[in-house]
């Protein structure tokens, strides 16, 4: 193999160009991005760069000499437009063509459209780095803003403009946010947090319509509920970007239809991160993860596959979400799960566990975070429902 080509400048195309290097490989190494800045980090997004107005250079994922320093061309602002995979070859947006021995699909996410607001440029989304300092920059205290959509952006960026002094509205349609996740205990959970810290969260009603006059915004929920708003962002998920490839022959189903191992359809096409839909055997289920630390660890692994090596993809995902003093770290799934057991639960603390089928598949901790490891490790094992429990109420005795 003399020429590779990473598509994506997001961290799992990041650490596959790192892992084929320290793999051996020895030829040619292209990576291309959408994006004019080189890679960055995207936690922080929602997180220190509204909270402190970090710096935007403090998000490189990597030095800008590495890529030189590691032989890696990368292409910026050049989004990969289409995939020739009968000649191997990658076509980007100025036309240019790169083509390659390999291929490694690390596209990552698009932001989902709020119909209503199809494409209006007052609306804000925060998935870049231009994203973020926009929002910031309209941060001012005293001014009102509304999140539409209760998941992680929605409740992070609520906690951010909090504690700058905003007045926030979060929108969850679900009957509690963070809904997509979790059912129960843990939404309700997070509304209590907001709530005794000023957030005016309103479950349970979608959005009608947004419309924006010269003094901001008027957001009508379906319920008849009339909001003011002078900034409103939108939350509401993302989605595989996986448009360039429709006309590339390759098998797509929620993302890139993967082996165990992180072979697509296409013949030396890898794929990492949250394009990826895959079969964990560790859950004996088809999932696709959007998390930072998926990204990470299929970027390595999907390199060292088109090395050649054969292990499948077996992971316990893993996440954390901090919001005002709180610091949520989750291990596992929660997708299915038919047994919860709350552990420990005060304003706090909450510990709480999933199963399914029998077998404890997911864990999370809120202000307990040595008690983690140990769930990832019985998730590991599948450890049956029962003796999780059981284990837990020992501890607790
Ligand atoms: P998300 O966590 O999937 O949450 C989106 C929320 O929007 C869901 O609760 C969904 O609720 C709601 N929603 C969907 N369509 C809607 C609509 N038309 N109107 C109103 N609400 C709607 O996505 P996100 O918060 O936008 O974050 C984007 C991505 O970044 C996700 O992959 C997320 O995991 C990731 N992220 C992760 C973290 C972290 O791990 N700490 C932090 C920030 C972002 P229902 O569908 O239940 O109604």
């Amino acid at each position: 193999m003399d020429r590779i080509v990473v598509v994506g400048g997001s961290l799992a195309g990041v650490n596959a160009a790192e892992a084929l290097r320290e793999h051996g490989f020895n030829g040619e190494l292209t990576l291309v991005s959408a994006e004019e800045s080189l890679p960055y980090d995207r936690p922080p997004l929602s997180k220190q760069m509204l909270l402190e107005d970090m710096a935007p250079e403090k998000l490189l994922l990597k030095p800008t000499d590495w890529y030189e320093q590691n032989g890696v061309t990368v292409a910026l602002a050049n989004p990969a437009r289409r995939l020739d995979s009968a000649t191997q070859r990658v076509v980007l947006a100025d036309d240019s063509e790169l083509e390659y021995d390999g291929l490694v699909l690390a596209t990552g996410s698009s932001v989902r459209e709020l119909s209503v607001a199809h494409g209006d440029p007052r609306l804000h989304v925060l998935h870049s780095m231009e994203d973020a300092v926009r929002l910031r920059a309209e941060f001012a205290p005293g001014k009102h803003l509304v999140l539409v959509g209760g998941g992680f952006i929605g409740l992070e960026v609520a906690a951010a403009a909090r504690a700058q002094g905003l007045d926030v509205t979060v929108i969850a349609r679900g009957p509690a946010p963070l809904s997509r996740v979790f059912v129960g205990d843990v939404g309700q959970w997070y509304q209590g947090l907001h709530e005794r810290n000023g957030v005016d969260v309103r479950c349970g009603s979608a959005l009608e319509a947004i419309e924006w006059g010269v003094d901001g915004a008027v957001v009508t929920l379906k319920n008849g509920n009339v909001i003011k708003a002078d900034i409103v962002v939108a939350g509401v998920g993302s989605t595989p970007a996986v448009e360039w490839l429709a006309n590339s022959g390759i098998e797509l189903s929620n993302g890139v239809a993967c082996t165990p191992d992180l072979k697509t359809s296409l013949p030396n096409v890898v794929a990492a991160g949250d394009i990826v839909n895959w079969r964990n055997p560790i859950f004996g289920e088809q999932m696709r993860v959007e998390h930072w630390t998926n990204a990470v660890d299929q970027g390595r692994h999907a390199a060292s596959t088109l090395l050649g090596n054969r292990d499948p993809f077996a992971s316990v995902p893993y996440f954390w979400t901090d919001q005002f003093d709180t610091k949520m770290r989750f291990v596992g799934r929660t997708t299915g799960a038919d047994q919860t057991n709350i552990e420990t639960m005060t304003d706090d603390k909450l510990v709480a566990t999933f199963g399914r089928d029998g077998v404890l598949i997911g864990a999370v901790c809120i202000g307990s975070p040595r008690q983690l490891a140990k769930y990832k490790v019985a998730i590991q094992n599948r450890t049956p429902w029962d003796e999780a429990v059981e284990a837990s109420l020992t501890a607790a005795r």
